[in-house]
């Protein structure tokens, strides 16, 4: 994740079937301005492992926020998603947990969560954009993209 300037990776995005995340929203907040922290909430961020994460509640208003993802690279898209998540979780320590986030570290928990459940970003985006970025997504499962770290494809 952090080789390649990830916030965050789920076990699918390297080939394991299991359910379990890693984010880091800290990375975020340490590139920014002090007058820039205030804007979030939940500044200065989180740092932690999710293994089989629940989600117990949605709540806030949905915000926009322009997303990418270390699987589709070099392609970002606003989407909206749900500004507090309340998550059921245990730690690397299999230490139980039930807390709530928000801000950027709740997106970047939603973002990771759907790959778990086998969800990308883009299957957030309308079908006319995603029509516009069928070439894109179609050369990228092929292996045609450049990127600084280790992909599979399914050729
Ligand atoms: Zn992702």
């Amino acid at each position: 994740m952090y080789n390649s300037n990830g916030v965050g990776l789920a076990a699918p995005q390297i080939n394991k079937d299991i359910r379990l995340f890693t984010i880091d929203s800290e990375q975020i907040f340490a590139n920014q301005e002090e007058d820039e922290k205030e804007d979030y909430p939940d500044a200065p961020g989180y740092k932690g492992v999710f293994i089989n994460a629940k989600i117990v509640e949605l709540k806030g208003k949905e915000w926009s926020y322009n997303e990418g993802c270390l699987s589709i690279p070099k392609i970002r898209e606003d989407i909206y998603r749900n500004a507090e998540v309340t998550l059921e979780y245990l730690d690397e320590n299999f230490t139980q947990y039930i807390k709530t986030f928000n801000g950027i570290t709740a997106r970047i928990i939603l973002h990771e969560y759907d790959h778990i459940e086998g969800k990308l970003f883009i299957d957030y985006i309308k079908p006319l954009k995603k029509k516009l970025l069928k070439r894109k997504l179609d050369d990228i499962s092929k292996g045609k993209v450049n990127v600084d770290y280790r992909m599979i494809f399914n050729k």
